[in-house]
C-alpha cells in the first residue's frame, strides 16, 4: 500500500524544527504554519464543443513579511489545497534564501492542460486571473509559471489584467515572453540557477565536472535546460532523462539538443534512436555522479533513498526528497542541494523581471545570468557555511535556517511577533 505524503505536513515539520534550532519564538513556526490568505475559485470556461464546464483554482498567500507574494501557477490535475500551500510556503522559504524582497505564495488549477484545446487553455488561464484579480499586483502578488504553465500562458494572464485595470501592469505577471515585458534569460534561469548550485557543490566536494555522469528525471522546462547545459557547458555525461511517459538511457551518454528535438516532435522522450527505456525506479537508482530531480514531489522515499548512487543530489523540483529519505541520503553521504537553493534561480530572475518592468529599462542577457550567477553562488555559500559549521543539520535544515532567520527578523521589526521577542530573539537589537 502507496502511504499518501502530504507535503503541506513535511515543510510545517521542518519548519517546527528550524524555528527550535535557531531559537526563536514559537510564534515565528505559528506564523509560518498556515498561509496568511488562502483563496479557492471557481472557473467555468466555454468549451469548444459549447458546452461549459468548471474548474478548480487554488491562491495561497503565504507571507508577506519580507515582500509582495511571488510565487507560480501549477495546471496539473493532481493540484490540491494542501499542494498549493506547502509550494506556496517553499516559495516564502526560497525567496528568502535566495535573499530576494519577496515574500511566498503560489497558485494551481486542477486540470490537465494536455487535454485542453488552445482557446480552451486561453480561456481558463483568462478566467483564473479574473478570478484571483481583486488578490494579486505587482506590489501583493505576482504569479508566475509553473509545471503545466509557460510564457504564453504568461501572457493571456497579463492581457486580462491590463484589460481589468485599464492599463499595462506589466509586474504583475513574470515568466512572460520577451516582446511583453519579459527578461532575457528567464526561461533557462531555474535550470542555470541549478546549474551554478551544482559547480559549487562540485567545487566544495572535489568533484569534476568535465566528464561527470548526470541522471535527470523530468524532461520540461527545468529538466531538459539542465540537462543541457551541463551537457554543453560543463562537459557532463548525461546518461538517462525521463517524462511522465517514460525514461530513456545510454551509457554513453545522450545527446540533449537531439533529445529535445526529438521530444518536440513526438511528444515524449521515448523512443530516442540508440536509447534504451528505463523505468522511473531503475532511472533514479542508476549509478551517476549527479542525480537532478526536475518532475514533481516525494520522489525519493524511503523505499528507494537506499538504492541511490549519486553523489551529489540537486532539487530542480519542489519537494522531491521525502524526510525519511532525507535522512536516508544523509547516513548515505549523498549531498542534497534542496530545492529551496537549487531551484531559486527561476524566481531570481523573475525578480530581475519585474526590476525591469518597474523601471522600463531591460537588461542584455548576459547581464540577467551574470546578476544570477552572483545571487546563486552567494545563495549556496550561506547555505553551505551554516552547513559545515553546524554538525547537527544537513544542507536542507541549513537553508531553512538561513530562511526563517531572515523572515523571523522581518516578522519580528515589523512587530509581528509582540514585544516579548525583543527579549526572545538571539539578535536582539542594540538600543541606540
Ligand atoms: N514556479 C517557479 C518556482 O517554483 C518560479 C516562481 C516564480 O518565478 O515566481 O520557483
Amino acid at each position: 500500500m502507496t502511504q499518501e505524503i502530504n507535503s503541506f505536513e513535511i515543510v510545517k515539520n521542518l519548519i517546527d524544527t528550524s524555528v527550535k534550532k535557531l531559537n526563536l519564538s514559537k510564534s515565528v513556526c505559528e506564523i509560518l504554519s498556515e498561509p496568511q490568505r488562502v483563496l479557492t475559485v471557481t472557473i467555468p470556461v466555454q468549451m469548444d464543443d459549447g458546452s461549459v464546464k468548471v474548474f478548480t483554482g487554488y491562491r495561497s498567500q503565504h507571507n508577506n513579511a519580507l515582500g509582495p507574494y511571488k510565487g507560480g501557477i501549477r495546471f496539473h490535475h493532481d493540484v490540491n489545497l494542501d499542494e498549493v500551500k506547502a509550494l506556496s510556503t517553499w516559495m516564502t522559504l526560497k525567496c528568502a534564501v535566495a535573499n530576494i524582497p519577496y515574500g511566498g505564495g503560489k497558485g494551481g488549477v486542477i486540470v490537465n492542460p494536455k487535454t485542453l484545446s488552445r482557446g480552451e487553455l486561453e480561456r481558463l488561464s483568462r478566467g483564473y486571473i479574473r478570478a484571483i484579480a481583486p488578490v494579486i499586483g505587482a506590489d501583493l502578488d505576482i504569479p508566475a509559471p509553473d509545471v503545466g504553465t509557460n510564457g504564453q500562458v504568461m501572457s493571456w494572464m497579463m492581457d486580462e489584467f491590463a484589460r481589468i485595470r485599464g492599463y499595462n501592469e506589466f509586474g504583475v505577471i513574470t515568466g512572460k515572453p520577451v516582446i511583453v515585458g519579459g527578461s532575457l534569460g528567464r526561461v533557462e534561469a531555474t535550470s542555470r540557477g541549478c546549474v551554478f548550485v551544482i559547480r559549487e557543490a562540485a567545487r566544495v566536494t572535489g568533484l569534476k565536472l568535465k566528464g561527470a555522469t548526470v541522471v535527470v528525471q523530468g524532461f520540461g522546462n527545468v529538466g531538459s535546460i539542465a540537462a543541457r547545459l551541463l551537457q554543453q557547458e560543463d562537459g557532463c555525461r548525461v546518461l538517462a532523462v525521463s517524462d511522465s511517459t517514460g525514461g530513456i538511457y545510454n551509457p554513453n551518454g545522450l545527446d540533449i539538443a537531439a533529445v529535445e528535438e526529438h521530444k518536440a516532435r513526438t511528444g515524449s522522450v521515448k523512443g530516442f534512436p540508440g536509447s534504451k527505456e528505463i523505468s522511473n525506479e531503475e532511472l533514479l537508482t542508476l549509478e551517476c555522479d549527479i542525480l537532478v530531480p526536475a518532475a514533481l514531489e516525494n520522489q525519493i522515499t524511503g523505499q528507494n533513498a537506499g538504492k541511490i548512487k549519486a553523489k551529489i543530489v540537486a532539487e530542480g523540483a519542489n519537494g522531491p526528497t521525502t524526510p525519511e529519505a532525507d535522512r536516508i541520503l544523509a547516513e548515505r553521504k549523498i549531498l542534497v542541494l534542496p530545492d529551496v537553493l537549487a531551484n531559486s534561480g527561476g524566481v531570481t530572475v523573475s525578480y530581475f523581471e519585474w526590476v525591469q518592468n518597474q523601471y522600463g529599462y531591460y537588461w542584455s542577457e548576459e547581464e540577467v545570468n551574470n546578476r544570477l550567477e552572483r545571487k546563486m553562488v552567494e545563495a549556496f555559500n550561506n547555505v553551505y557555511s551554516l552547513y559545515s559549521k553546524r554538525k547537527d543539520v544537513d544542507m536542507r535544515g541549513a537553508a531553512y535556517m538561513v530562511a526563517i532567520e531572515r523572515i523571523s527578523e522581518g516578522m519580528r521589526v515589523r512587530g509581528w511577533l509582540g514585544n516579548q521577542m525583543y527579549a526572545d530573539i538571539k539578535r536582539e537589537a542594540k538600543p541606540a
